[in-house]
C-alpha cells in the first residue's frame, strides 16, 4: 500500500488502533447513557477516526464538522485560528464532544473550546486519538485519549503530510530523506 522506504517506524499498528477506538466508543457510550451526543469532527485529520469511532457509539449521536486553519508558519500552531467552515447546527443546550486527530501544543483545542463554550452547550468534552503531552504549551482538558505519543511527526489514519497518507490504516513516522 505504501513504499517501505517512506516508513521510518510504525508507531501504532492497525489492530491496536481498532482496539483502542472500540474501547473509546464503549466508554463514551457508557458516559453518555440517556443523552444524545453532538460530535464535532475537526477537518480534515479527524475524519477517519470519527468515522470509525461513531460505529462503536451506541447512544444517539449526530455529527457535524468544522474546518479551521491556524495562522503562522505552516507546521507550528499559533493558537490564532481562522474558521474556514463553521458548524451547520446550533449547539446551545446540546452535549458536545469535540473529536480531534491529535493534540500537540494544545493551542488549537484551547481556542476551539473557548469559542464553542461561548455558544452555551449543555456540556463540552474532548476526545483525541493522539496526544503529544511533552509539546504542550497550554493546559487543555482531554476527556478521552487514545494514545500518548512522543514528540515525532506522525502520519496515517487521517493525519497527513502535504495532503498524503491519510488513507494509510496505521500511524507511522515518515522518513525525512
Ligand atoms: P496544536 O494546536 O495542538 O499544536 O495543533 C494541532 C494540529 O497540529 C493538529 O490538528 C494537526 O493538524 C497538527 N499536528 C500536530 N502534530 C502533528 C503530527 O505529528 N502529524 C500531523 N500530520 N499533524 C500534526
Amino acid at each position: 500500500m505504501i513504499e517501505q522506504e517512506k516508513i521510518e517506524e510504525i508507531l501504532i499498528p492497525e489492530n491496536q488502533i481498532k482496539k483502542k477506538v472500540e474501547e473509546l466508543g464503549n466508554q463514551i457510550s457508557c458516559d453518555y447513557a440517556g443523552k444524545e451526543i453532538f460530535c464535532i469532527g475537526v477537518l480534515r485529520g479527524a475524519t477517519i477516526f470519527l468515522a470509525d469511532l461513531a460505529r462503536y457509539i451506541s447512544v444517539p449521536m449526530t455529527m457535524d464538522f468544522m474546518a479551521i486553519s491556524s495562522y503562522g508558519i505552516s507546521s507550528e500552531s499559533s493558537g490564532v485560528v481562522r474558521i474556514l467552515k463553521d458548524l451547520d447546527e446550533n449547539i446551545e443546550n446540546r452535549d458536545v464532544l469535540i473529536v480531534e486527530d491529535i493534540v500537540d501544543t494544545g493551542l488549537t483545542l484551547d481556542y476551539l473550546l473557548r469559542m464553542l463554550q461561548s455558544r452555551k452547550p449543555a456540556s463540552l468534552k474532548t476526545c483525541t486519538l493522539l496526544n503529544k503531552v511533552e509539546r504542550r504549551k497550554i493546559e487543555v482538558p482531554i476527556d478521552y485519549c487514545g494514545f500518548n505519543i512522543p514528540d515525532r511527526f506522525v502520519v496515517g489514519y487521517g493525519l497527513d503530510f502535504n495532503g498524503l497518507y491519510r488513507n494509510i490504516p496505521y500511524i507511522f513516522v515518515l522518513k525525512t530523506v
